[in-house]
């Protein structure tokens, strides 16, 4: 039987390890590269169903600035992200925003939240409030 070599770059932390796979009958025989069990925990999900944290922005309303920093609160599948980041184009919010608060719930249907990574003030009269 053929053996299938596939490379991943771990984002589960900053060092980012290379690893290396090879796959034969879509079973893993042989890992290399990871520095730790999270490593191959990565792999076998990105095997099964590749998923990521989004981070964008979302248009404020009434606000000293005019985007708002949000992130999903758990990794959603990759191949649902530009899905999720269309909805949010067609969201514009009002200030006050408090950092951590929920934005949307389930988006998408994906079972993670959107929350607010800043605070967010009212404007007014040129200054925020
Ligand atoms: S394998 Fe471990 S050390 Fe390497 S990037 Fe992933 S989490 Fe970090």
């Amino acid at each position: 039987m053929d053996i299938e070599k596939k490379h991943f770059t771990c984002v589960i932390c900053p060092i980012g390890c290379e690893i290396d796979v090879e796959l034969q009958d879509s079973n893993v025989v042989s890992i290399e590269g990871s520095k730790c069990a999270k490593g191959k925990e990565f792999v076998s999900q990105e095997l099964k169903e590749p998923m990521r944290i989004l981070t964008t922005t979302i248009r404020m309303k009434g606000a000293k600035w005019a985007m708002l920093p949000v992130r999903t609160d758990k990794p959603i599948p990759k191949r649902l992200l530009f899905m999720v980041m269309k909805e949010l184009q067609n969201i514009e919010l009002k200030a006050p925003v408090q950092m951590s608060d929920v934005i949307i719930r389930d988006i998408a249907g994906t079972g993670a939240n959107i929350l607010a990574t800043r605070n967010m003030k009212k404007e007014r009269e040129g200054k925020s409030v």
